[in-house]
């Protein structure tokens, strides 16, 4: 698989590998699989690891306060060495790319960032699936650029419709109203479709599954669709207990005693959602079962680090520094083929895993925070 060294960083979090560039310098195909036979076509670029949230799930107050250190502007990707890597991932079959965090929108200028991604084309001369994901307390004020830079579609995380809830989910005591408001601005402006993430939390959050898509039918219609996440034991910060996820079965059940639904086709291949239309044609739903139901049969998704690490699982604790290979000098042939070699390597399926062995990390390693790698 290539991964020989183990490199210490100056700037090390999680343990990072030096991709293998192969002697044979084969040239993408667009063809390329792993070891499960999974191709590649999802690439999530973590823009910044800051964000002005502090959701107990992703980054707890009491870990992620004043004293903890995020990486320094200096080892941070930037936007010409995020688009030369985004384009030899599309040259592998990446047909759609997610930006994501941290809080996205934080990442200053992250619209120039966006049009040099929408100015990439597949082998095939198509335009990219471009999208983002966001908490949408900036969005208000960004959607207008956001849009004027060719992003077509965005995701906005919502975990309550009611003000005391949503603000003891952010825990920054951040108001909803704001964040409706972006979504009205996304909205106003084009982006479509738009789709809003709710993360459940049983006895936290889960109260609000009803009233929030009873809001998002009324307010927004059919064109924004709710997806109901599971709550997921990713990272090693959030102190995960299973009694706390809420299986997508009960809040289908939840839902479905208000609203009637019946389950829809998936639309794409490696779709993460589980999509249910409501009866009365008022749009739809989705839920994204991480813990219940694991998708990873036909996971076709790369997760690129802040820092310019590339992941193969939400689950990993181990990166393949690309960083090192964009500032070593080495060409885009040997960085495609080195990207091939590690992708043609991966046989990660956690969730598939996750209820047989629970695999803990190796000694002196720990698994990436959310974050950090981006959802
Ligand atoms: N800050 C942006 C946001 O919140 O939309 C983008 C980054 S955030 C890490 C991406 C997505 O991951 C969000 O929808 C968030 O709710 C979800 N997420 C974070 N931690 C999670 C967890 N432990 N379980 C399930 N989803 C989680
Ligand atoms: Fe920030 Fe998003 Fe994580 Fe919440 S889920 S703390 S908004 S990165
Ligand atoms: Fe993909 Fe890993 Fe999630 Fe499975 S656990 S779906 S392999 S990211």
């Amino acid at each position: 698989m290539g991964e020989s060294t183990v490199i210490p960083l100056a700037d090390l979090r999680y343990a990072a590998v030096a991709p293998r560039i192969p002697e044979q310098l084969r040239a993408p195909t667009g063809l390329l699989a792993d070891r499960l036979g999974r191709p590649l076509r999802d690439l999530r670029i973590s823009v910044t690891d800051r964000c002005n949230f502090r959701c107990s799930y992703c980054m707890p107050k009491d870990v992620f306060d004043r004293d903890y250190t995020f990486i320094p502007h200096a080892s941070l990707l930037r936007f010409e060495e995020i688009t030369r890597l985004a384009r030899l991932f599309v040259a592998h079959g990446v047909v759609k790319l997610r930006l994501t965090g941290g809080e996205p929108l934080l990442r200053k200028n992250v619209e120039a960032l966006i049009a040099q991604l929408a100015a990439l084309r597949t082998p095939g001369g198509e335009p990219l699936d471009i999208t983002l994901t966001t908490n949408g307390s900036l969005l208000a004020r960004k959607a207008q650029a956001l849009r004027e830079a060719g992003l077509k579609r965005v995701t906005v995380s919502i975990d309550a419709i009611d003000d005391a809830v949503f603000r003891r989910m952010n825990d920054v005591d951040f108001p909803v109203a704001d964040v409706l408001r972006g979504i009205e601005a996304a909205q106003r402006v084009g982006l479509a479709p738009i789709k809003l993430n709710m993360v459940v939390k049983r006895g936290t959050n889960d109260d609000q599954i009803v009233p929030l898509a009873r809001h998002v039918r009324d307010h927004f219609g059919p064109g924004v669709v709710l997806r109901f996440i599971e709550y997921m034991d990713v990272g090693a910060t959030n102190g995960w207990r299973m009694d706390e996820v809420l299986p997508s079965r009960q809040v289908v059940e939840r839902l479905s005693a208000v609203f009637p639904l019946q389950r829809l086709p998936a639309t794409a291949e490696g779709e993460t959602a589980e999509r249910w239309a409501y009866a009365d044609g008022g749009g739809e739903v989705g839920c994204i079962s991480s813990v219940t139901q694991a998708f990873c049969g036909d996971c076709n998704r790369a997760r690129l680090s802040t820092e310019g690490k590339l992941f193969m699982c939400l689950f990993a604790s181990r990166g393949h520094d690309l960083r090192a290979l964009l500032r070593g000098g080495f060409s885009d042939e040997q960085i495609a083929a080195a990207i091939g070699e590690v992708w043609g390597g991966r046989e990660d399926r956690y969730s598939q895993l996750r209820a047989l062995v629970p695999p803990a990390p190796a000694a002196g390693e720990r698994r990436v925070e959310m974050h950090y790698i981006g959802g």
